[in-house]
């Protein structure tokens, strides 16, 4: 009882003005945020706001764009990517780097490929397997496409002589456009749904083991102002930053915490751990053929451009090795070594000289990373991939001979010579992850953060396991399934409930339920004419502060009707 009483205070000790506040507008966030618009007032917190225009054209963008709208960011932004091998390209941003996740609406979605691949036999945690997930998958309004506008003339002929190979599959338009987050969920999203950009959320508000809302830095204006949810807080902020700002706001490794000087809210060791990212690796052959690193026009390349290349998804044909691996035929040279970024794919300045064509073969490892946050929200995380296992390379050593295979196949002037590394720096799972034991996840199955009431994560960062392929595909059902669990009402899981505690207590009337269920820190155990006391107080306090406050006005300034 005293739990309720507490929760229904809340709202009116803060003001509050919307149900749900997703953290994030990244692919995850945009779905999320959208589908529960559909019945829920909601708002959406951004770092920056939608793309310009140009993204919504070819699927191969510059990165001279990338990195003039983009990456060219918000302090504490960046992600200092580590791991044996990687060495960023000096003539772009990428240089201090790695290719950091994007930062507008819509998330990486923006830079990504549109490349649309995800384990079919997926098997996360209980209930979150593939026929589970299969509804999900349909009903996202990103769809994959298996007959994109344009293919290289020399993946066709990978294509014939490759009897194993299939054309990637892509999210792309008839026209071959790629398909944003924000062109599919934010574009006509319900009126439900506000969104306030420019703002990056610093600090969870979590009392009493409740939280309530978010304390977000105006990056135009340089300060900071906060902002409550009725309902729920849900994180959707990315694999780097969800951690991040779970560890900012004093959940994560308590020794960690201390030792950053800030006050542990709850201890979860997997904040920031247990990061899972594929690996790749190219491999080379030079050839006559004029690839797409030829085909772009100045400055990129000398010659005249091929407009009709700029649709190219880059690894335009894969084949499946077995379970856990694939290989890509792309037609243009990728250099090992650099940033997989577009065109930091050459790893070489403007004009582009090699003219190759690669197979890029990418598999799973057993290996993990982790991420280590400063205190300050303006220095940026580092992020350190470990090396794979003896007996990934083994595997990896196998599989490169596959490739090797396959792409002598193709008439060339010989393989492109270079020492073999494997790098993983575009995509992470893992560090928010899904489980059941506290001590090695950081949500339950319903994507509740363990031990605190009122916020989820709900982005790339819960999911537990890793695959070959890049994460966009899973993210997206992934947040419309959480969008139904949100919605759903409320349930009494097994978990919360105290050891020891009889079953009939339990499912012997409802009163019974509530009165053995845990209560929140500060309130257990309050008669309930304090508990009144408080609540009458709470709420004359709470009517006080929204009369003292300018808040509302100042807000619509900031939102905009999506
Ligand atoms: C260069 C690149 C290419 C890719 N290509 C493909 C591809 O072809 N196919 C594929 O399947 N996947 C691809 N991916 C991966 C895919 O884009 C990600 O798996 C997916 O975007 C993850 O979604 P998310 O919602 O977890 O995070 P994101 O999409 O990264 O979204 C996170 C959002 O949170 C915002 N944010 C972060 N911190 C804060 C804060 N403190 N306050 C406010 N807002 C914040 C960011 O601005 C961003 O908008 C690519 C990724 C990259 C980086």
């Amino acid at each position: 009882m005293s739990r309720f009483v507490a929760l229904l205070c809340l709202p009116f000790v803060h003001g509050v003005n919307y149900d749900y506040v997703v953290v994030g507008g990244g692919v995850a966030g945009c779905v999320v945020a959208s589908r529960l618009a559909e019945r829920h007032s909601v708002l959406l917190l951004n770092i920056a706001g939608p793309p310009p225009a140009r993204y919504n054209g070819p699927v191969v963008l510059t990165d001279e764009l990338i990195m003039k709208t983009n990456l060219t960011a918000t302090p504490g932004m960046s992600a200092y990517i580590h791991q044996p091998g990687y060495k960023p390209v000096p003539h772009f941003s990428t240089s201090q780097t790695g290719s950091s996740p994007a930062r507008f609406l819509g998330g990486s979605s923006v830079v990504g490929l549109s490349l649309f691949m995800y384990d079919h036999d997926m098997d996360w945690a209980p209930s979150w397997d593939a026929k589970a997930m299969q509804n999900y998958f349909l009903k996202m309004k990103i769809q994959p496409t298996y007959h994109p506008n344009y293919l290289h003339p020399l993946t066709e002929k990978f294509l014939k002589v490759t009897g194993s190979a299939q054309v990637t599959p892509l999210s792309q338009r008839p026209d071959g456009t790629k398909i944003t987050a924000t062109a599919a969920y934010l574009h006509s999203a319900p009126a439900g749904l506000k969104i306030m950009y420019n703002v990056r959320a610093d600090r969870l508000i979590i009392e009493h083991g409740i939280c309530t809302g978010v304390v977000v830095r105006d990056t135009a204006r340089g300060v900071d102002r906060e902002i409550f949810a009725g309902k729920e807080v849900l994180v959707t902020a990315g694999y780097a930053y969800s951690p991040r700002l779970l560890f900012l706001s004093g959940i994560g490794d308590a020794n960690e915490l201390r030792a950053a000087g800030i006050k542990v809210v709850r201890d979860l060791p997997a904040v920031g751990q247990h990061l899972t990212a594929p690996r790749f690796t190219p491999i080379s052959w030079n050839t006559d053929e004029p690839t797409l690193s030829k085909m772009m026009g100045a400055p990129i390349s000398t010659g005249k451009a091929v407009p009709e290349s700029f649709q190219s998804a880059v690894a335009e044909a894969t084949v499946h090795l077995g379970k856990d691996a694939i290989a890509q035929f792309m037609p243009l040279y990728y250099a090992p070594k650099s940033a997989p970024m577009q065109y930091s794919l050459q790893g070489e300045s403007w004009p582009l000289t090699t003219n190759a064509y690669t197979m890029l073969v990418t598999m799973r490892t057993a290996a993990q990373g982790s991420i280590k946050f400063d205190k300050d929200p303006n220095v940026s995380p580092h992020i350190t991939h470990d090396a794979m296992t003896a007996e990934d390379l083994k595997r990896g050593e196998e599989l490169v001979d596959e490739a090797k295979h396959m792409g002598s196949a193709l008439p060339s002037s010989g393989q492109v010579e270079h020492e073999q590394d494997w790098s993983a720096v575009y995509d992470g799972r893992g560090t928010c992850r899904m489980g059941k034991d506290p001590r090695t996840s950081v949500v339950d199955l319903m994507l509740r953060v363990h031990g605190v009431k009122g916020l989820r994560v709900v982005d790339g960062s819960v999911i537990p396991q890793s695959t070959p392929f890049l994460a966009m595909p899973e993210v997206l059902a992934l947040a419309e399934r959480a969008a139904d669990l949100i919605d759903d009402v409320e349930t009494f899981a097994v978990t919360e409930v105290p050891f020891g505690t009889p079953l009939l207590s339990l499912t012997h009337g409802e009163e019974s339920v509530l009165g053995e269920l845990p209560v929140p820190v500060g309130m257990e155990g309050l008669a309930l004419p304090a508990v009144c006391a408080f609540a009458v107080s709470c709420t004359a306090v709470g009517v006080l502060l929204i009369w003292r406050r300018p808040r509302p006005a100042a807000m619509d300034e900031y939102c905009r009707q999506a």
